[in-house]
């Protein structure tokens, strides 16, 4: 009986002694071994009670085990729900509650603030630490190292993914297996992973960067990962010379080029370095070109959509943009008013539609169908344009649009001439309430070490290259731009901070 996803992802390797994991203490795992272990899982949620289409929500350190419940939930037919280990027993609590979990994996230092809520939810409680350890494995330990796929069709769901939670409340994207298996296929093709490749994995696998975009990949094609526990820079540089390509978010680009010892010729052997789930600043990419001869590709999905648009693998990899929709994904800018699309070249809301978007928000009708057309174009609430060559630009998240005394500012526009003066490393240009604006743009400017950003110079030299209504009213300057795990710049934080500015 057939199980595409468990199938095309992990079945393909039955067998194979061939290499899967590499992992820091120079353990390797072969496809085979890790197929045994996610067997014993699966065998395991059976024993629990588990049922195919029941959700699993585990809340756990990334570890090889924490992988083998993914592909232990894909074979037993089961949604997988990663949840990130920052998370309060609050906000578990939620995640648990809104998904009806039947089953929560927590890591045993946890387990005793867990409980009740585990409890109150109907859900039962098992455990798993970083090493793997804990009540779960010891369950597993016992059962055969077979299990016997449970069939499952396309349009069956594998996981529900909560979104990161920049923009508001985290909200459950229902994933079906044709949503992953077609946006990994599609990837593996268009970026060129094979056999051979060996993906060096520092993301976290709660998240579908790590989960989706970096693992389904690999096992699509064969390959191999080193599997790093933390995206930590002194092990992404002494693991390189071993890798053949590189996934990361925009801070492991700025946090490699930091490090003196991260060199051309360290990277010299490498096929890819890969950034997403937050914008790339141009400058990064250029000095990681000047530093490596490397051009970083930059790709941008999200949650609900996998993948949507790459840069070419051969042709021009530009700064600044996320290249064109990938084969498959069909992308227009709208008016976010009318839904109309607007000229090329102007900006708008971006749509998009595929086999890559998914099956709507868990119990949240209104939001799926505000969000969802019924034609099948997902409305991202990401504002952006496509360039007279067809690359795509992200200007924003609508929910950053700034709107001051009627105008519309685009922070991009502005953080991008903030980011070109002297000592500042980084900007962000959040809105304020105002009295006489309704909203007014402020900019947090990030301080180089060299020295302190000279303001008067700064607004002259906005004043110059921007309408009025443009230039911030109030600069703020400090150290860093608070970021949650995924090297998002957390907006909502600094409105939140500088609520008060202009009271
Ligand atoms: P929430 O939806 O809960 O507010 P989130 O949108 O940050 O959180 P994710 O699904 O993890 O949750 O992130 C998707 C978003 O990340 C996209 O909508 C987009 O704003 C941003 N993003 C991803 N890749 C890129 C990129 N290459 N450039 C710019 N932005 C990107
Ligand atoms: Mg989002």
């Amino acid at each position: 009986m057939a199980n595409p996803l468990y199938d095309a992802l992990f079945g393909r390797h039955a067998g194979k002694q061939t290499p899967f994991l590499y992992l820091p203490d120079d353990r390797l795992i072969t496809h085979a071994g890790f197929l045994a272990v996610t067997a014993r899982y699966a065998n395991a949620f059976d024993a629990c009670g588990l049922r195919p289409g029941d959700r699993v929500a585990v809340q756990i350190e990334k570890s090889p085990d924490a992988l083998a419940l993914y592909a232990a939930c894909v074979q037993a037919g089961l949604v997988f729900l990663p949840l990130n280990p920052a998370y309060q027993p609050a906000e578990v609590s939620y995640f648990v509650g809104n998904s009806g979990a039947r089953l929560l994996v927590c890591d045993p230092a946890n387990a005793a603030a867990l409980s009740d809520i585990a409890e109150d939810s109907g859900a039962r409680l098992e455990t798993m630490d970083s090493d793997g350890k804990g009540s779960l494995r010891d369950l597993a330990t016992g059962q055969p190292e077979h299990f016997q796929t449970v069939a499952r069709e396309m349009d069956d769901l594998a996981a529900f993914l909560y979104t990161s939670g920049t923009t508001g409340r985290s909200k459950g994207a229902m994933l079906s297996q044709r949503n992953l298996l077609s946006n990994a296929r599609t990837l593996t093709e268009v970026w060129r992973f094979t056999e051979s490749d060996v993906l060096l994995h520092a993301l976290p696998i709660f998240h579908t960067h790590g989960l989706f975009v970096a693992t389904n990949i690999i096992l699509l094609s064969g390959g191999a990962m080193i599997f790093l526990p933390k995206p930590d820079v002194t092990q992404m540089i002494r693991f390189m010379p071993q890798a053949s390509s590189l996934m990361g978010v925009p801070t492991f680009y700025t946090r490699l080029l930091d490090a003196p010892e991260f060199t051309r010729e360290l990277t010299a052997h490498m096929r890819l370095f890969i950034s997403g789930s937050a914008p790339l600043l141009a400058e990064t990419h250029e000095q990681f070109a000047a530093r490596t001869g490397h051009r970083i590709l930059e790709r941008y999905g999200m949650t609900e959509t996998n993948m949507n648009t790459s840069n070419p693998y051969d042709g021009e990899r530009r700064a600044g943009t996320v290249g064109m929709p990938l084969l498959g994904v069909e992308l227009k800018v709208c008016d976010p008013e009318t839904g109309a699309e607007v000229p090329q070249g102007e900006i708008g809301v971006i749509e998009v539609r595929g086999d890559n978007v998914f099956q709507g928000y868990w119990q949240m009708p209104e939001k799926t169908a505000a969000e969802l057309r019924e034609d099948g174009f997902f409305i991202t609430g990401d504002l952006g344009l496509i360039d007279d060559q067809g690359y795509v630009q992200i200007v924003g998240r609508g929910k950053d649009l700034i709107i001051s005394g009627g105008y519309n500012i685009y922070p991009k526009e502005v953080e991008l001439l903030l980011d070109e003066q002297a000592h500042v490393v980084e900007s962000a240009v959040i809105g304020v309430p105002h009295g006489d604006l309704g909203e007014a743009p402020v900019a947090v400017l990030v301080r180089d070490k060299a020295g302190e950003p000279d303001l008067n110079a700064i607004i002259a030299a906005l004043n110059r290259e921007l309408a009025r209504f443009k230039v911030p009213r109030q600069f703020v300057v400090v150290d860093e731009l608070p970021r949650n795990t995924m090297g998002k710049v957390q907006k909502n934080l600094l409105r939140d901070q500088y609520t008060e500015l202009f009271t």
